[in-house]
């Protein structure tokens, strides 16, 4: 992967945000894992929705109506074409990765999972692809298994292959760890699930801001992701599955659009995608979302990739050579997340010390408590990265850790 083409300057200043001090300092903004900022492009897209067009999708009579529908439905369309999916139809909205995954758990879970079946999650999964399954299961009388994660934070192969039996109709994974950037080996993942006849869910909430993903190449059954994790806004998210699966699911929700017919003495439903999308949906949020992958086209979003590479890979050498910082796994493979210790504290006061001086980082479990469990924590310090960001960021945060260092041990 090569940088060439990026312009780190131009790109810097298409988020407003960024520029502006906190704390008496620049702005240092080192939590994208948590929620990417936004370009002015996608602010301004959802505002040119509400200033002009605002109007409810799919149903009336009217010009705005239209506009507004062909907006959002565009987006769609921007959206397969950007994870390859073979049709539209196939992305379904959710408000994020959360409500796909629960949307799964609530259709094929609840048509498919029965008693003494297995849901294989690694054990390094956000509480996202954890709960959902165990609610399933408890209705189910099924059993959820963590497969385990290696000391370096890797999903243990071996351990997979052990627990890939029969009984296992499920396997869902994260393409890449919230808590520690892990890039897990989702090809051999599901290439081994698809021999053993299991369906396969990967959790992409991590990934889609920092790898291209191809869901004709991927071969997963089910890909979930949040606009606001792909410099998007909050509120909208895609559950993304084979046709074949879709079609076959009962639908979750039922109200508005996923309707065919609706009679007392009985109701037939919508095609797909609308089967799934009750009650009027996140239409700006929609077209938001559009506006971010029209941003990332137009920015060269391979090249982005391995510029914001290199600098997670700046930050894990100068983190070398400051002996009282601990980075939290060591996986061969990783991306845009530094999760970390400092010796002598905790890292809620890194944290906040941090911030004093302008630098935003997020502390805690990282809603992956199993995971903080195996390596004994009760949390660690996580820095994490965009396209957004720079050397100069990567300098900030260890001038603060110095002070840090200088002020707790
Ligand atoms: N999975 C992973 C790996 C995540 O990082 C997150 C968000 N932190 C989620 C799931 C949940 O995403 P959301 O809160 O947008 O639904």
């Amino acid at each position: 992967m090569s940088a060439e083409g990026f312009d780190a300057v131009k790109v810097r200043g298409d988020f407003p945000i960024l520029n502006q001090e906190v704390n008496g300092h620049p702005l240092v903004y080192l939590d994208s894992a948590a929620t990417s900022q936004k370009p002015r492009q996608v602010i301004d897209a959802i505002s040119d929705y509400y200033l002009n067009y605002n109007s409810n999708v799919h149903r009336a009579a009217h010009t705005l109506s239209d506009r507004a529908t062909q907006a959002f439905e565009n987006s769609r369309t921007k959206v397969a074409k950007f994870i390859n999916s073979p049709e539209a139809r196939q992305v379904i909205w959710t408000r994020g990765t959360t409500e796909s995954i629960n949307l799964v758990a609530n259709t094929w879970g609840e048509q498919h999972v029965k008693a003494g079946n297995t849901i294989l999650v690694s054990a390094l999964e956000h509480h996202s692809n954890i709960v959902p399954w165990q609610m399933l299961a408890q209705r189910k009388g099924a059993q959820v298994v963590p497969i385990a994660v290696t000391e370096s934070g890797e999903i243990d192969l071996d351990d997979y292959q052990e627990k890939l039996d029969s009984s296992v109709v499920l396997v869902a994974v994260s393409q890449i760890s919230n808590a520690l950037g892990t890039v897990n080996p989702i090809a051999e993942i599901i290439t081994a699930a698809k021999a053993n006849g299991s369906v396969v869910l990967i959790d992409g909430a991590q990934a889609i801001a920092h790898t291209l993903v191809d869901m004709q190449e991927m071969g997963a059954d089910f890909y979930t992701f949040s606009g606001h994790k792909l410099f998007g806004p909050t509120g909208i998210g895609v559950l993304w599955g084979r046709a074949e699966l879709l079609e076959q699911m009962p639908p979750w929700q039922g109200g508005g659009e996923m309707i065919d017919r609706v009679r007392f003495s009985g109701t037939t439903f919508n095609t797909i995608p609308h089967k799934f999308e009750a009650g009027t949906p996140d239409i700006a949020g929609a077209i938001g979302l559009g506006a971010a992958i029209d941003y990332l086209h137009s920015i060269n979003f391979k090249a982005a990739a391995a510029y914001e590479q290199s600098l997670l890979d700046y930050c894990i050498e100068r983190a070398l050579q400051v002996p009282q910082i601990k980075r939290i796994g060591h996986p061969h493979q990783y991306a845009a997340v530094f999760s970390f210790l400092v010796e002598g504290t905790h890292p809620s006061d890194v944290g906040m010390l941090l911030d004093q001086q302008g630098v935003a980082i997020r502390t805690g479990h990282h809603c992956a408590q199993p995971l903080m469990e195996a390596y004994g924590l009760p949390g660690t310090a996580r820095a994490s990265f965009a396209f957004y960001n720079n050397r100069d960021d990567v300098d900030r945060l260890f001038d603060g850790l110095k002070k840090a260092i200088a002020l707790f041990n």
